[in-house]
């Protein structure tokens, strides 16, 4: 592959691979949010692109919006031949998860809070974007698998449960789906990363989990794209 491009929501779970990769700072792009870096692996150009602050709030500029706006910017300027949707992600216990554990995408990325009962848009809200087949690949760099679902809540109410149940989502997050309707929309292999920093089903809240354990669990992030990198880079799709 000549270019493989990374998109990623939070400023702390990319610093360790920006790190890790010695990657270069590119200019900003006019009126976008989006902090641009670029590294180089063999003859493959990685560019990693962070959503980076919202203007108006002054956080991170996480969940769908930002997304799906940093997977098209990046698709239609460096037209790379693989897109990593890549981050953390709650997990559940009962799924067989621990904190730090990496998943790869496996199948489909569905979305968990788009509920619309009117006949074809049920099934529209979910989206069910295709994900690049990784067998070969956690295999070989000892991932775990799993659908990853999309919403852009924290936390998991009882309708999202369901849903979840329903499509069997074991990673929960806030912006793969979004990343692979762009990608599918222009034809672009789609993969996500994502480590594990809370558990849905333990006692604990979810937002204290992530607290404790987001600088953790990016470094384990960080430590396998670069072997997910290094093994795609090397590789076509097929
Ligand atoms: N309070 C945090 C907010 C992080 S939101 C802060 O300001 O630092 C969570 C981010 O991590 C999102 O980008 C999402 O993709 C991911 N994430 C981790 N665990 C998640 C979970 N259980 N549910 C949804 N998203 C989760």
């Amino acid at each position: 592959m000549k270019c493989i491009a990374v998109v990623m929501a939070m400023n702390s779970e990319a610093s360790p691979i920006v790190t890790l990769l010695n990657a270069e700072p590119l200019a900003e792009i006019p009126f976008m949010p989006f902090q641009l870096y670029e590294a180089h692996r063999n003859d493959c150009r990685i560019i990693i692109s962070v959503n980076g602050r919202d203007k108006r709030h002054g956080v991170d500029s996480i969940g769908t919006q930002t997304a799906a706006l940093n997977a098209y910017v990046v698709a239609e300027r460096f037209s790379p031949e693989l897109m990593i949707t890549a981050g953390t992600a709650g997990g559940w216990i009962q799924r067989g998860a621990e904190i730090g554990d990496v998943y790869v995408s496996d199948q489909k990325f569905v979305h968990h809070d788009r509920r619309i009962a009117i006949p074809g848009f049920t099934e529209y809200g979910i989206g069910s974007y295709p994900a690049v087949p990784t067998g070969a690949l956690a295999r070989t760099l000892n991932l775990k698998q799993g659908i990853v679902t999309t919403s852009n809540s924290l936390d998991e109410n009882d309708d999202d449960r369901r849903l979840i149940a329903e499509t069997g989502g074991v990673v929960k997050e806030m912006e793969a789906a979004a990343v692979a309707y762009v990608c599918d929309l222009m034809g672009i292999p789609v993969m996500a990363l994502k480590a594990i920093t809370d558990l849905v089903d333990h006692h604990a809240a979810t937002a204290d989990q992530f607290a404790a354990n987001l600088r953790m669990a990016s470094e384990q992030l960080a430590e396998k794209l670069v072997q997910v990198v290094d093994f795609c880079a090397a590789r076509s799709i097929a």
